[in-house]
């Protein structure tokens, strides 16, 4: 059903707008029949589990990091990753940094903000955004280049409360674009959207959704 399930969730999404299959807790075959089927951008939550899969899959998948990341952990990712979605501290992003630094990578990051009203989701408010991006520590980091935000609307049925989530997340990344990216036009990602609520974040400019049930069917644990 895998290929099917692409086919119809590719047809619900623009050109512009980059499908990130999430392939968490899904065995690698199933990531092999997306594969087969053409999809190349896959996501996963944590380390070891992308590392696995990884080391094992075709080498010109590119994979996104869009879980918990904790600092012991980077190690496991950073040779390879494309995008991490989840910088939600400094201390975090300066980890990536080092990380990155011994694979004489520029590793792309996005900020996580917390935009829903569950208080069990991660992310970073505005304000403690903007003292990282005016901190010296960030300044100071070379192996690391921050293209745009990321975030989790609430688990809800009221689609007014997630598309003012995602609307919230459009204007922190326009208002951080203008204050602290000017002259960087790679700040312009904004992941959001999920199986359930995926088409309200598109109409609300997301360039990254993040798609695991609709293409790979329910999970078997909750995670
Ligand atoms: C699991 C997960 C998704 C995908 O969820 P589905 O509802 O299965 O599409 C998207 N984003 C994050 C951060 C996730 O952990």
């Amino acid at each position: 059903m895998i290929r099917e399930n692409l086919i119809a969730v590719r047809k619900t999404v623009p050109s512009q707008v980059r499908i990130i299959a999430v392939s968490k807790t899904k065995p690698v075959s199933d990531l092999q029949e997306a594969y087969d089927a053409g999809q190349r951008v896959f996501g996963e939550n944590k380390a070891q589990e992308m590392r696995d899969k990884h080391a094992v899959l075709p080498q010109d998948i590119e994979w996104h990091f869009i879980g918990h990341l904790q600092t012991n952990k980077i190690k496991y990712i950073a040779g390879y990753v494309s995008l991490i979605h989840s910088i939600d501290s400094l201390p975090l992003l300066v980890e990536v940094d080092k990380e990155a630094a011994k694979h004489d990578r520029v590793l792309d990051c996005l900020l996580q903000f917390h935009i829903a009203t569950e208080e069990t989701k991660f992310g970073l408010d505005i304000q403690e955004a903007e003292a990282l991006l005016q901190s010296p520590e960030y300044k100071a980091l070379q192996h690391v280049r921050l293209v745009g935000v990321m975030g989790m609307a609430t688990n809800t049925d009221d689609q007014d409360m997630i598309r003012q989530e995602f609307r919230t997340l459009r204007e922190i990344k326009e208002r951080l674009a203008l204050s602290y990216f000017k002259g960087h036009p790679e700040f312009k990602e904004i992941s959001m959207g999920m199986s359930g609520d995926y088409p309200i974040a598109i109409e609300e400019g997301a360039t990254l959704v993040r798609i695991g049930s609709a293409i790979f069917g329910a999970r078997n644990y909750a995670v």
